[in-house]
């Protein structure tokens, strides 16, 4: 048994007596957090250790994030904040230039408003990269842009049919443009890249994103949305001692129209939590995609976009509605991807036909988005206990014109509102959705604060009223998240009993302008009591 009292630091708790002097732990968890006369009382054994006046939070809970694809993601070409196809083509070039002996190029993060019309095409990139394959994943997550080389690997012509809830874009001719969205990329031309992936790519993303975590103080993230490698990569790391971060995992279920197939996806993941569950890898529940994105016109709205189009739901509520139901029978929690306010309405329906059919009683559903949201449905969620998760760094302002563009005015100044869902009495957990967006927690904390651009902080803010104290965000994006994942008596707090989860700060970003979190740095992360990152002082 080993106790460490840390001590000459302030101690934010992200609990209910918000601040304390000392810290002291045993083995992995913290035995008290107060006054530093008791700590030091309790462990009067204990190692002490002098954290030197710094600020201690708890490790933040990514609320949102897709794992294996962040340390993807980090492994590609970046095109986030790419101005133009131009600037695109050159950094796919810089990339391959760096790895010639790639056999495709694999790329992350072009925005939509860098292309013209935001439609890409395969010709865009055929002169340039005429016999390498090339994928580049949109920002969003939800579309990725073949070239002619890449259409005809995977094996993509005129005569491919659409699956259900997504598309091939085409060109008059029927021929596909490359430009390929939702589940015709993430049942069609994502399983393809993933069999490309074998076991050992899957580790070496996995132990990317860990190397990524610890340097950046994610010390739980919740995966939304693994599959069957990801799984065996989960539990082989877990097997090889080699986690340094905790995962709170939900099962990626998908619409195949059929309900016998569908719920036979949830059985798959009662089975899962069943058997997999330990302090450092828990399946907690299921995943469903129920609309697209704003930027791709897929988002489903009350009201049509700016040009008059809509869209239809992935997980129209006929057939979402069993899979909730079922899930909340064998105690899942279901997240519910939800950008639009009409596909909020159907997630919140299918959670309320959850209670009509099993019940009332505690559970922990959650709607992933809510970018475009009715305050009457605020109100709904909120009474039903739904927790909302949004994630501060998709309001960030250089991505907002052209989301503003697709919605109007009216909706864009009412987009991504969190004060409403604490207003409403709604616990809202904070996440960063990466790869979608960067993953580090603290450039998310300053958009939560700001609402404005950690890259172009002088650009106006996105809607700054709806800005929320950074206390507060800091909450969101630890106790709040831990809460959804039904895991707030283990992590996501300084409170005595957790896990001792917790990270160093080189500046107290509380007593200086809100301008500081962008160069302040993490110097050390705990999990569970073990050191697994300290900065070079
Ligand atoms: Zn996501």
């Amino acid at each position: 048994m080993s106790k460490k009292l840390y001590v000459n630091a302030s101690f934010f708790t992200a609990d209910t007596r918000a601040w304390a002097d000392a810290l002291l732990i045993r083995d992995d968890r913290i035995l008290y957090v107060g006054d530093e006369a008791t700590a030091r009382r309790l462990g009067n054994d204990a190692q002490t250790v002098d954290l030197g006046g710094r600020l201690v939070l708890p490790g933040f809970v990514d609320g949102h994030a897709h794992v294996i694809g962040t340390g993807e993601a980090l492994g590609q070409a970046d095109l986030s904040g790419a101005a133009d196809p131009d600037e695109i083509r050159a950094r796919l070039s810089q990339w391959h230039r760096e790895r010639t002996d790639a056999p495709r190029i694999l790329a992350m993060g072009w925005p939509h408003g860098a292309i013209p019309g935001g439609q890409p095409h395969r010709a865009m990139l055929d002169e340039q990269f005429p016999d390498i394959p090339v994928y580049a994943v949109a920002y969003d997550y939800h579309s990725i842009w073949l070239n002619t080389a890449a259409l005809n690997e995977v094996g993509i012509t005129a005569q491919t049919a659409d699956p259900l809830g997504g598309r091939f874009h085409r060109d008059a001719d029927g021929q596909a443009t490359g430009f390929v969205d939702e589940t015709a990329f993430h049942g069609i031309v994502g399983p393809f890249l993933d069999e490309l992936v074998d076991a050992s790519t899957s580790a070496i993303n996995l132990d990317r994103v860990q190397a990524a975590y610890r340097k950046t103080g994610v010390t739980t993230s919740c995966d939304m949305g693994f599959n069957e490698t990801d799984l065996e990569t989960f539990l082989a790391a877990e097997r090889a001692g080699s986690l340094t971060s905790r995962l709170k995992a939900y099962w990626r279920i998908n619409n195949t129209g059929d309900r016998e197939q569908n719920l036979a996806q949830v059985a798959r993941a009662v089975e899962l939590a069943e058997n997999v569950s330990s302090p450092l890898l828990d399946v907690v529940g299921v995943k469903v995609i129920i609309d697209g994105t704003v930027d791709g016109c897929t988002a489903v709205l009350g009201v049509p976009y700016a040009d008059g189009s809509n869209a239809d739901p992935i997980w129209p509520l006929d057939d979402l509605a069993p899979v909730v139901a079922a899930a909340d029978a064998a105690g899942l929690k279901v997240a519910m991807h939800a950008i639009g306010d009409e596909a909020v309405r159907i997630a919140i329906s299918a959670v309320e036909h959850g209670i009509r059919v099993n019940g009332v009683r505690s559970r922990r559903h959650r709607i992933e988005h809510l970018e475009v949201v009715d305050r009457a449905d605020v109100e709904r969620l909120a009474s039903l206990g739904i927790t909302p998760s949004m994630q501060p760094v998709h309001v960030d302002p250089l991505n907002a014109p052209f989301w503003r563009s697709q919605l109007g005015d009216v909706r864009a100044d009412q987009g991504f509102p969190w004060p409403w869902m604490t207003e409403a009495g709604a616990r809202l957990a904070f996440g960063t959705d990466s790869p979608t967006a960067p993953h580090p927690p603290l450039p998310n904390m300053y958009m939560a604060a700001t609402r404005k651009s950690p890259s172009a902080p002088a650009v106006v803010p996105n809607v700054s009223e709806f800005a929320v104290p950074l206390a507060e965000a800091v909450v969101h994006g630890s106790s709040d998240s831990a809460w959804t994942c039904g895991a707030e008596d283990e992590i996501g707090r300084l409170r005595a009993g957790l896990y001792a989860d917790f990270i160093v700060l080189d500046t107290n970003i509380f007593e200086r302008p809100v301008d500081d979190l962008l160069t302040t740095s993490v110097l050390m992360t705990v999990l569970g009591g073990q050191v697994v990152h300290q900065a070079d002082q």
